[in-house]
């Protein structure tokens, strides 16, 4: 145990409290999963006594878990038309 957990953090929390200032000190949030050049993590703020959150942090955009689910459809929709262009691609063109 080398971080603090005197602001009760969250089990996936992995924030060494105590060393950022300010309210900043009063997030918690996950791991990074990185994505290419994307930063993803969870986050919940614990600033002014009550809690903000869980949100999705993408890079500097903060998603709430409904716009994060949101966001999976869409890159699934997305995917599944790539996947169909990458078939058209290597199937042979109408003119040859
Ligand atoms: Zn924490």
């Amino acid at each position: 145990m080398s971080r603090t957990a005197t602001i009760g953090c969250p089990a996936w929390c992995t924030v060494r409290h105590g060393h950022l200032l300010g309210e900043d000190d009063l997030v918690h949030c996950s791991a990074e999963i990185l994505i290419g050049d994307l930063a993803l993590r969870l986050c919940v703020d614990d600033a002014a006594g009550h809690s903000e959150g869980p949100y999705v942090l993408v890079d500097d955009h903060e998603l709430t878990a409904h716009e994060a689910e949101r966001l999976i459809e869409a890159l699934t929709e997305l995917v599944g038309l790539a996947s169909s262009v990458e078939h058209r691609v290597s199937e042979p063109g109408p003119g040859s």
